[in-house]
């Protein structure tokens, strides 16, 4: 392990600020001085595995070789990558096989389907040769709804007659960016909907490397005011390609935008991007995007209250903080692992300690294991509402839970009896269509749904509102 006494290294030359303007890593909130030896902080290297070398984890010993197969076969057909900080510092591995952090990166038996978990555990037992276990996998893998909420048909913008893979524009303020060398993560998350970007369903790829005609786009669409950088995670990047892409954008001084943000679970999976050597550009890097007049927003995913505990994630989210950016959190609402009001409350309450800013509590897509981590809608505001009446307003700028579906992100409100029918109350967060926000809409009761799909429109009504718009693509 290298120690790097982080408070004593140089800016990097092409920083338009000066040395005083970086901040350099300075104390937890816990230590308000700035300045002391504790300031270094062991910098491990990174490592990664996945299903060539888990077996090696030293932490692995203790569980069942029955358990480390199931890895294997699931993990045919489910990404798995998890890194040496996650190891480290976040699992609890005497509560694994059960931890909520092991059940977040580790695929789990009960992910595939009964069927599917046998077909791929026969294949590997009778040592069949790779390609056969790939395309038996592959097949699995379009079962699994690999693209839920018409992402690819629906949201593809258009410059000139020509589609531009790699963006999309779903809501009227936001553009969603997909650079390239962003299409991975440090380590996978098991419920992410993005999984088949990881899993090689190479037709399923979509990413871009052109900048430029992300800025065309936006200088032909004044209403566009956000660009969302997102992945796999844009963290992944050096700061060197990730500032191949903000820089020009800052440079093209384009009037309509207003903010960029970057979506990113490298604040718990690998803190360290932020306080190593290139951590040092990225802060520079961020505050050049500040030093333009414009919004640079980490929308930060964080599942659980123990990823904010460790030192490192600590300084990082302190650090991004000196730089002007705002760091916003979001995750998903998960069977397994965080379906438990306190805990969300717990989560919530220490990131505003820690200066983040609560924004979304989601339902997991209808995609790869969903079963396995759904909740119902019912159960999922329960939880939500349990856990937002025992915080303070800081926290409550919380929204959830929210289902990123086709028509929109829809909240649900909660259930309540009109004209003797049980009914769940709705809202869209944001709509395909900008007049559909935040107007209240029912369905009948359903105890065991877990996604828009599978509600009925309430009052014996043929169809939802926003079914006479989308109904017929
Ligand atoms: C959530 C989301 C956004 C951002 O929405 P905000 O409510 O502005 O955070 C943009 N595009 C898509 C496709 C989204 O799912
Ligand atoms: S970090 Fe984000 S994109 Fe990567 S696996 Fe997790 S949820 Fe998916």
């Amino acid at each position: 392990m290298k120690s790097f006494p982080l408070a004593q290294r140089s800016i990097p030359r092409e920083s338009v600020h000066t040395e005083g303007n970086v901040f350099p890593l300075s104390a937890s909130p816990a230590n308000a001085s700035l300045e002391q030896a504790g300031d270094s902080l062991d910098i491990p290297r990174y490592k990664a595995y996945s299903l060539p070398n888990f077996r090696d984890i030293p932490q692995m010993s203790g569980l069942s070789e029955a358990l480390k197969f199931d890895i294997e076969v699931v993990g045919q057909v489910l990404p798995f990558k998890v890194d040496n900080f996650v190891l480290e510092q976040l699992i609890d591995w005497e509560r694994a096989p059960e931890d909520a952090l092991f059940v977040l990166t580790f695929p789990q038996r009960a992910m595939l389907a009964p069927a599917h978990y046998d077909e791929i555990a026969a294949l590997l037992k009778s040592g069949a040769d790779k390609p056969r276990i790939k395309a038996a996998a592959n097949r699995i893998r379009l079962e699994l709804n690999p693209h839920p909420a018409g992402q690819l048909s629906h949201n593809v913008p258009f410059l000139e007659g020509e589609p531009l893979t790699g963006m999309q524009h779903k809501y009227r303020e936001t553009v969603l960016f997909f650079p390239s060398q962003g299409q991975t993560c440090h380590a996978y998350c098991s419920f992410c909907f993005r999984w088949p970007q990881f899993v090689g369903l190479a037709e399923l790829k979509f990413a871009c490397r052109e900048v430029d005609y992300l800025i065309e786009y936006l200088r032909k669409h004044p209403e566009v005011s956000d660009v969302l950088f997102t992945g796999g995670d844009p963290m992944v990047m050096s700061t060197r390609n990730l500032a191949g892409y903000i820089e020009p954008l800052i440079e093209a001084n384009l009037p309509n935008l207003r903010r960029i943000r970057i979506g990113t679970k490298a604040l718990s999976y690998w803190p360290y991007r932020f306080l190593d050597e290139d951590g040092d550009a990225l802060m520079a890097l961020f505050e050049r995007v500040a030093g333009s007049g414009r919004h640079l927003a980490l929308m930060a995913h964080f599942n659980h209250p123990r990823e904010l505990g460790p030192e490192a994630v600590q300084r990082a989210i302190a650090r991004v903080r000196q730089t002007g950016a705002v760091i916003r959190t979001q995750s998903p609402l998960l069977r397994h692992v965080n379906d438990d009001p306190a805990l969300w409350a717990e989560m919530w309450s220490r990131q505003v300690d820690l200066g983040c800013v609560p924004y979304y509590m989601f339902l997991p897509r209808d995609t790869g294991a969903h079963d396995y981590f759904s909740v119902p809608l019912v159960r999922a505001w329960e939880i939500y509402r349990q856990a937002y009446q025992r915080v303070g307003g800081l926290c409550r700028t919380v929204r959830g839970p929210s289902m990123s579906a086709d028509p929109g992100k829809v909240q649900v409100l909660g259930t309540s009896e009109i004209g003797g029918e049980k009914v769940l109350q709705l809202r869209f967060l944001q709509g395909r269509d900008p007049d559909w926000v935040h107007r209240p809409f029912f369905a009948s009761y359903d105890e065991s749904a877990t996604w828009l799909d599978e509600l009925q429109p309430a009052f014996g009504e043929p169809r939802f509102f926003f079914e006479d718009h989308a109904g017929t693509d």
